[in-house]
């Protein structure tokens, strides 16, 4: 990490140079979102002042450029998960949307009464309430992977699990409320050892790894342009391509077809645009590229390992506050530091430590069944980036000391 210059990557972030009461804003809330560097941003004003235009219908300058721009990132997402082809990477509006659409047309085609999804009991709730609504409707059952103490899968309950009932299992690769790194290849080898398939929601893993999709042998991979460094309103679901040629159109529309008649009924378009219907995100795919492409730059290993220097440090750091338990002790973790305060309530915490410019996250960060499983209604939670350093990990101790001894 003796490479890592954390102090010039800073300067690609305006951000970064705020003021939130007063006092220089610390952000360490990138599990929730990460900020955007300034490459990133540009590719909005260069795109509306030069090139905006309706892609695939073509015919135009201005709709081939910005086709070709919006092609090029689905090349370079292909590369970022080392996908076999570019047409195995749908657009979406973020993870949600991607295991929705995972949902609605595999789901639906696929699962009914008898069947079994196996989740985990890791999961954000954007990988509980789809797979819930789809239960309601087909009668299937949800089952749930346990964790230990330490917030880890308790991998021999999953051995246990599954069973020929299982159609499908749907885990998250990082779970953002813990931090805990799943053992995903060994879990989809699991799956596939019984006929299922593994859906790996990705939206925590890729902002701090290199992923790799054929590797993992994950059937569907999702994550969202915001947790790295892109903009909010794209995502992207990756799937192997016969699943994917196989699976219905979920929505329906312009741009997904192949022919349109009142008489003989519709044909539709092969992968990817099958399940890209109506005009999408067109700006912000772009912007996605530039942002993988910048990650890329400064290196996606890179910045896990930094992380990983920012989390021993701050875990080492808040160890020793009295009466504060952290939440989330499994041995593979990601930059994620969740944590309560004997005598102190969570959002108090959060309330008073923004006073101090210091941005953390409280609440139940969508998986309420996991903060119930662990006793609690809300946790502390700061997330750490590539741009943040541990001079700003000193600064979020300190606060935090000085925000308990005003609550207690
Ligand atoms: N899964 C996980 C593990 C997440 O952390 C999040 C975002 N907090 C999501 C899914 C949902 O992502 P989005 O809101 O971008 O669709």
């Amino acid at each position: 990490v003796a490479a890592y210059d954390v102090e010039a990557l800073r300067r690609d972030f305006p951000i970064l140079n705020r003021e939130v009461h007063g006092k220089p804003l610390v952000y360490l809330d990138n599990a929730a979102t990460s900020q955007t560097p300034q490459q990133v941003i540009e590719v909005f004003s260069d795109y509306y002042s030069r090139y905006n235009a309706n892609i695939h219908r073509g015919l135009h300058t201005l709709a081939d450029e910005a086709t070709a721009a919006f092609e090029a990132t689905r090349h370079r997402v292909k590369a970022f998960l080392n996908a076999e082809d570019a047409r195995q990477i749908i657009f979406t509006r973020g993870t949600t949307e991607a295991i929705n659409l995972v949902a609605q047309s595999w789901g639906r085609s696929q699962l009914s009464a008898g069947d079994e999804v196996l989740i985990s009991m890791l999961e954000h709730h954007s990988n509980i309430v789809p797979w819930q609504l789809l239960a309601a409707e087909r009668g299937f059952t949800i089952k749930v992977i346990p964790v230990d103490a330490h917030g880890a899968l308790d991998m021999q309950a999953y051995r246990e699990l599954l069973s020929e009932r299982t159609k499908l299992v749907a885990v998250n690769h990082v779970s953002n409320a813990l931090g805990t790194i799943n053992p995903v290849k060994e879990m989809a080898a699991l799956a596939h050892q019984h006929g299922a398939l593994i859906l790996v929601d990705g939206a925590q893993a890729t902002p701090h790894q290199q992923v790799d999709v054929q590797s993992i042998d994950a059937d569907f991979y999702a994550f969202s342009g915001h947790k790295v460094y892109g903009p909010t309103g794209v995502g992207v679901l990756y799937g192997k391509q016969a699943l994917l040629e196989a699976m219905p159109p979920w929505q329906g529309g312009g741009e997904m077809i192949k022919t349109v008649s009142f008489d003989v009924g519709t044909t539709f378009a092969g992968i990817p645009h099958k399940f890209e219907a109506g005009t999408p995100a067109i700006a912000e795919v772009i912007a996605l590229g530039r942002a993988l492409e910048w990650m890329e730059g400064v290196g996606v290993e890179a910045i896990g390992a930094w992380e990983a220097v920012l989390l021993k440090h701050a875990t080492q750091a808040v160890s020793g506050i009295e009466g504060l338990r952290i939440l989330g002790t499994a041995p593979h973790k990601a930059g994620v530091l969740s944590f309560v305060v004997e005598g102190a309530h969570s959002q108090d915490i959060g309330l008073l430590i923004d006073q101090l410019g210091v941005a953390i996250r409280t609440g139940h960060h969508c998986a309420q069944p996991l903060l119930h499983h662990f006793g609690v209604e809300a946790t502390c939670r700061a997330s750490f980036a590539a741009y943040n350093t541990l001079d700003e990990v000193d600064t979020f101790v300190a606060a935090l000391n000085r925000v308990i001894g005003m609550v207690r």
